[in-house]
């Protein structure tokens, strides 16, 4: 809801005292329409703009690289003032779609309400050679970027910025937010890197780049991954492979995410004699993941508890 600052201000004069807190409280609510992609973007706008309403196209139990693009999802985006993704290709193969069948002119620019992560966070994992037997990688760099907490900061103050250029009269809310959000969780990175201590040197295997953010933070290494190409799923005989491969290495775990199938982690761990870890991929993929904070100490406390067989 948006009010021409003149308006108020002729209403006030005339009206009084009432008027300023009819003001007051249209100004508070800053009700921004989110569609985010993921739910860890949800999550954000939400820390940022508590009263908006935000809706989320995916759960942590959903891979985020292929949606449907149902008619439910363009008529919640045809109705949004904001739409935020990863980016980085994460959403090609359907965010497009959805932009192009909602009509909604608001979000097809990036200067606009269309906002990418990615664009304001250096990519890792950048793809050096691409071509088709390269698999389904993704050129821009890895999008799986909401588990390094820097990222997040930076991200957050974007995202902030952007919540206050298309709503100029709530502007001082969103930054006052992520000032408020960038403090707690600066804080929340020096409890974790203390917890997390017990996690460096680790070799893990995954499953597909999904936590290598998370890792190269945490100082973990990948030392396997159960996708033969990046978006193949695993096979027996490249499982095989890596079972091969581990028996020279010191293989601490196996790890994959909330939306992936745990066969090819079970069978290998298992002939390893390793934990089988699943982690959740975003806000909801867990009962303690119930926001980014949330989620952030369930994965280092479910590595800690599983890998390491302690805990904090
Ligand atoms: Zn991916």
């Amino acid at each position: 809801m948006r009010i021409a600052s003149n308006w108020v201000f002729r209403e006030t004069s005339r009206l009084g005292f009432a008027a300023v807190l009819l003001a007051g409280s249209i100004q508070a609510q800053a009700d921004l329409r989110v569609f985010a992609c993921e739910p860890e973007w949800a999550a954000l706008a939400q820390e940022l703009s508590p009263r908006s309403v935000v809706y989320s196209a995916t759960t942590a139990q959903q891979d985020p690289h292929q949606v449907q693009p149902r008619p439910g999802l363009i008529s919640k985006m045809r109705k949004a003032d904001l739409v935020v993704c990863s980016g980085a290709e994460l959403e090609v193969g359907w965010l497009p779609v959805l932009q192009q069948k909602s009509g909604n002119r608001k979000v097809q620019s990036r200067d606009e309400g269309l906002f990418f992560a990615a664009d304001y966070v250096e990519t890792i994992d950048k793809a050096e050679s691409t071509g088709p037997l390269a698999g389904d990688i993704h050129e821009d760099g890895n999008p799986h970027l909401h588990l390094d907490p820097y990222r997040i900061l930076d991200i957050s103050k974007a995202l902030a910025e952007r919540m206050a250029n298309l709503d100029p009269a709530s502007a001082k809310i969103y930054r006052d937010n992520q000032s408020a959000f960038a403090d707690r969780w600066q804080a929340q990175i020096e409890t974790w890197e203390k917890q997390a201590e017990p996690l460096k040197g680790l070799n893990l295997i995954a499953y597909h780049s999904n936590f290598d953010y998370l890792l190269n933070w945490l100082g973990i290494n990948t030392v396997g991954d159960l996708e033969p190409k990046p978006g193949v799923p695993p096979s027996s005989r490249h499982l095989a492979s890596l079972l091969q491969k581990s028996q020279s290495l010191q293989v601490d775990g196996v790890i994959y995410a909330s939306y992936q199938n745990a066969q090819g982690a079970d069978w290998l761990s298992k002939k390893l004699g390793v934990p089988n870890v699943e982690l959740p991929m975003s806000v909801g993929g867990n009962e303690d993941s119930h926001d980014l904070t949330g989620l952030y100490g369930s994965l280092i406390q479910t590595l800690l508890k599983t890998v390491t067989g302690s805990s904090s």
